[in-house]
């Protein structure tokens, strides 16, 4: 090829490529020493991992540990959960929340037994084919057992990149996005998204946190460019800080009360009337409607159990 056709290289990209090294290697360095060990990082079977992501939606490391490991001994393998009852599912996800959840994994577990002869997709599209599972579960899932080469794009990932690469002030918009999600691209280490991710997650929630970062002791203060603000005390953390919603006393505290003395009823169920102590300032009827509307909750005339 002669001089004049060579293709132009992009100085912004070169200089992206190199941060972006810099941003693995570093990150993969401190993961190899302090990344934790979880119960479903010892395993590549995408049924386990299916079942721990689905329980780490909106819900807390240390509270899906052994409900993880409760979960998978009595159900091993998605043929083992899909004939199981509804019923039992939810008593069985009692303490974790969101119970839609739970009722989402019991379709999916149905569908990969009568239509993938009972093993767990590991490929993006068929597993986000399935019910219930989405773009960040299924990349997940193809990412943790398989090692696929897909970027995970979740807030932990997001925001360290958005710090790292940005300076952490950056309007969410498609092409603030793009951009993003090109250095994520850049960055991941082809063949070892498994432990990429593990590292970022980790990374995520011990050293770049979401309001007070820990910047003086973190491997990559020298080259992150929100680094000198954060150490400043000008954090642009705080504007994206969302305040949490007010668990107690709320709707969904009282849909999980529902669930758990239904499950505490056993198979002869309660009468809504029953109900109304334990809900107090909530109003009965229209939560057992929309637990009823959900296939979480089987109703005759008066009385109600799990289905
Ligand atoms: S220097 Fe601070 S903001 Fe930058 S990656 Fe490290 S912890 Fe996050």
């Amino acid at each position: 090829m002669s001089k004049g056709h060579m293709p132009k290289i992009d100085s912004m990209t070169v200089k992206q490529a190199s941060s972006a090294r810099l941003f693995r290697r570093t990150i993969l360095r401190w993961y190899g020493t302090y990344g934790r060990d979880l119960p479903w990082r010892r395993t590549r079977d995408a049924w386990k991992i299916l079942v721990s992501e689905i329980m780490l939606q909106q819900t807390q490391v240390a509270r899906v540990i052994p409900k993880y490991e409760a979960f998978l001994s009595k159900w091993p393998t998605p043929k083992a959960f899909a004939s199981a009852s509804l019923g039992e599912a939810l008593s069985a996800w009692n303490g974790l929340g969101y119970n839609r959840r739970c009722k989402h994994l019991h379709v999916a577990a149905k569908e990969i037994v009568s239509e993938l002869g009972g093993i767990t997709p590991v490929n993006v599209e068929i597993l986000q084919a399935l019910p219930g599972i989405g773009p960040y579960t299924a990349r997940a899932v193809a990412s943790f057992s398989a090692n696929a080469d897909v970027v995970l794009w979740d807030t932990n990932v997001r925001r360290i990149a958005l710090r790292y690469f940005f300076g952490g002030e950056f309007v969410r918009s498609a092409p603030n996005d793009e951009k993003l999600h090109g250095v994520l691209d850049l960055s991941l280490p082809k063949g070892r998204s498994r432990d990429w991710h593990n590292a970022l997650m980790d990374f995520g929630s011990a050293v770049c946190i979401g309001r007070s970062p820990l910047c003086a002791s973190c491997p990559l203060l020298r080259t992150c460019i929100a680094a000198p603000k954060f150490l400043r005390g000008l954090s642009p953390a705080r504007k994206l800080v969302r305040p949490q919603a007010r668990f107690e006393g709320s709707r969904r505290q009282a849909r999980g009360a529902v669930l758990r003395a239904l499950a505490a009823a056993g198979t002869k169920g309660l009468r809504v009337t029953a109900l109304r102590t334990l809900l107090r300032s909530h109003d009965a009827e229209s939560i057992v409607n929309a637990l009823v509307r959900e296939g979480l909750v089987a109703r005759r005339g008066n009385v109600i159990s799990l289905p």
